[in-house]
C-alpha cells in the first residue's frame, strides 16, 4: 500500500528506530484510515524498543505515558505517540489494565487492541500486518472485536461505547457476536469513568455521522448503564418524543431520522451538541446536567446552555411570525434584540446556524404550541436571513462592546459609583442595541452629560 503524506512525514521516525536494531510500525487508527483512504487524525507508532531506548534515540521527547510504555516523540515539529509493544493483563473492575508487560512481538501487541479494524499495522515499506482480518471487515463493513467479544468487553467496558462510535462513524454493521456481547455486558459500563465516556461521546458528535451515533447509542441500551445516571429526558424521552413528533407534524412525511441529519452540516461540535439536545427535547437545565455528568468544563457547558435557552426564547416567536407570514415583523424583531442582549452575539449566531442546518427543530417548537408548521417555500430562510442581518447590525450587545465605559461616566459626572451606574450603562446598551443611539464614544458622552443637565431621568 502507498504511504500517504502524513505517514511519509512520519517515516523517518520508523527508520531511526529500525537503524537502532528495533522493529517499528504504524499502528491503529492511522493504518485503518489509510486503508479507508480517509484523512489521518494522528499517526501512532508501535515499536519493540523499550521506552528508555526511545527516549535516548530521539532528542525531543515527552514522557507522556511512560508507565504504559508511551513516549511522545517530537519530530520536525510534529508529535507522534511511540508505544512499546505490550500486552495488558489484570484488568480490574472492567476498565483499563493495572498491569502492562512489554513484549517483543507485534502480534501480541495487536491482540490487545479492541476491534479488528484497529488491530492492523503497517511497515515502512507499506506492507500491512493484519492477523485478524481487519481489511476484510472494512471491505464488508463489519465491526468486530479482536478475539472473544465477551472477554474484550469484560476487560474494558468502554469498548462497547467505542463500538458504537466506530460503527456510526464508518457506517458499519456490528457483527452479531460483538453486538450480542455488547447487549449482554452493557451493565459493566457502570465501572467506567464518566470522563472517558464523555470523551467518546464528544468524538461521536464531532464525527461524520453524529445523528447515526446518537441513534446507535439509543438502540444499544448503553445510556441506561452509565456510572452516573444520565438525565431522564435523554435516556427515556428521546425516542418517545421523536416518534410522537413524526406522526403529528409535517415531519412525518420525511423518512426515519429525518431532520436531525442536518446536524452533520454544522462544522462546530458544540453547535451539534446544542442541536442534538434540542432535538431530544432537553431543556437547558437538563442539558447542563448532562454536560456536568460527562465532565464538560463549566465554560463550555454555559456556552452550550445559552444556545439552548436561546432556542426556547426564539422558537415560538419564529413559528408565530411564520404563521403571520410577515418577514418585517416588529414583535419578532424586538424579541430577537432582547435575546441577543440576554445571550450575546456569539450564541445568537450559533442558534441561527443551527436553524439553517436543522430547521426541523422548529417543528418541535410548533408541536409544543400545538400548531402544525407548514412553511411556504423559502419563507423560513427569508426570515432567518432577516434575523441574521439584524444580528450583524447590532452595534453592541454587551457592556464590553459599548463605546463608553463606567470609568468614562464616573469621570464625566464626578459622582461616586453606585447601582445607578450599572442601570445607566444598561439603558444605554439597550438603546444602542435597538439602534436608538449610535455606538459612538463622543455622542454617548454628550448624551450622558445632557441627561445629567436635565435631571438624569427619561429614556434614551
Ligand atoms: P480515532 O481516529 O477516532 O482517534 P483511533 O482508532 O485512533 O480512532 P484511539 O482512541 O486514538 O482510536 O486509539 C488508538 C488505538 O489504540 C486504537 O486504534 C486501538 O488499536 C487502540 N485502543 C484505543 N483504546 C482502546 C481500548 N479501550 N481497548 C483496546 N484498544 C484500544
Ligand atoms: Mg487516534
Amino acid at each position: 500500500m502507498l504511504l500517504n503524506k502524513a505517514l511519509t512525514d512520519a517515516l523517518p521516525v520508523l527508520q531511526l528506530l529500525e537503524q537502532h536494531g528495533y522493529e517499528a510500525v504504524f499502528v491503529g487508527g492511522c493504518v485503518r484510515d489509510t486503508v479507508m483512504e480517509r484523512a489521518l487524525k494522528d499517526v501512532d507508532i508501535a515499536t519493540s524498543a523499550p521506552p528508555d531506548q526511545v527516549v535516548t534515540i530521539f532528542p525531543h521527547t515527552i514522557p507522556t505515558g511512560l508507565k504504559h510504555g508511551t513516549v511522545t516523540v517530537i519530530y520536525e515539529g510534529r508529535t507522534y505517540e511511540v508505544t512499546t509493544y505490550r500486552t495488558e493483563s489484570a484488568y480490574e473492575n472492567f476498565r483499563r489494565p493495572v498491569k502492562v508487560e512489554y513484549v517483543s512481538d507485534l502480534e501480541s501487541d495487536l491482540l490487545r487492541r479492541d476491534f479488528t479494524i484497529n488491530a492492523m499495522a503497517m511497515r515502512a515499506d507499506g506492507s500491512i500486518i493484519d492477523p485478524f482480518g481487519g481489511q476484510e471487515d472494512l471491505t464488508r463493513g463489519i465491526l468486530r472485536c479482536v478475539g472473544d467479544a465477551d472477554a474484550r468487553f469484560q476487560e474494558d467496558a468502554l469498548r462497547m461505547v467505542r463500538a458504537v462510535r466506530f460503527a456510526a462513524e464508518f457506517r458499519m454493521r456490528i457483527s452479531i457476536g460483538t453486538w450480542r456481547a455488547l447487549r449482554r455486558h452493557q451493565g459493566l459500563l457502570a465501572h467506567v469513568a464518566m470522563e472517558r465516556i464523555g470523551s467518546e461521546f464528544d468524538k461521536m458528535i464531532s464525527g461524520a455521522n453524529p445523528q447515526r451515533a446518537a441513534a446507535w447509542m439509543a438502540a444499544s441500551g448503553l445510556l441506561k448503564h452509565t456510572k452516573q445516571p444520565l438525565p431522564d429526558a435523554l435516556v427515556r424521552t428521546a425516542d418517545r418524543k421523536r416518534k410522537k413528533m413524526r406522526c403529528r407534524t409535517a415531519a412525518c412525511k420525511r423518512p426515519d431520522v429525518s431532520g436531525v441529519e442536518g446536524i452533520a452540516g454544522l462544522s462546530d461540535t458544540d453547535e451539534r451538541w446544542a442541536a442534538l439536545c434540542l432535538a431530544i427535547g432537553m431543556t437547558h437545565e437538563e442539558s447542563g446536567e448532562l454536560f456536568d455528568i460527562i465532565r464538560f468544563s463549566s465554560a463550555r457547558s454555559n456556552r452550550l446552555q445559552s444556545v439552548i435557552r436561546l432556542h426556547n426564547h426564539m422558537g415560538r416567536p419564529v413559528i408565530a411570525s411564520l404563521k403571520r407570514g410577515n418577514v418585517e415583523d416588529g414583535q419578532l424583531h424586538r424579541d430577537w434584540i432582547n435575546v441577543i442582549l440576554q445571550e450575546g452575539k456569539s450564541s445568537s449566531a450559533s442558534w441561527l446556524r443551527i436553524m439553517y442546518a436543522v430547521p426541523f427543530l422548529l417543528d418541535l417548537a410548533a408541536m409544543e404550541m400545538e400548531k402544525e408548521y407548514v412553511p411556504v417555500d423559502g419563507q423560513l430562510s427569508a426570515l432567518l436571513d432577516k434575523l441574521s442581518d439584524e444580528l450583524q447590525s447590532v452595534q453592541a450587545a454587551s457592556l464590553k462592546e459599548l463605546a463608553i465605559s463606567g470609568a468614562d461616566v464616573l469621570r464625566l459626572l464626578r459622582k461616586p459609583a453606585g447601582p445607578w451606574l450599572g442601570q445607566l450603562l444598561c439603558d444605554i446598551l439597550r438603546a444602542v442595541a435597538f439602534g436608538d443611539l449610535p455606538n459612538d464614544r463622543n455622542r454617548l458622552l454628550q448624551i450622558v452629560s445632557d441627561r445629567r443637565k436635565c435631571g438624569g431621568s427619561g429614556t434614551f
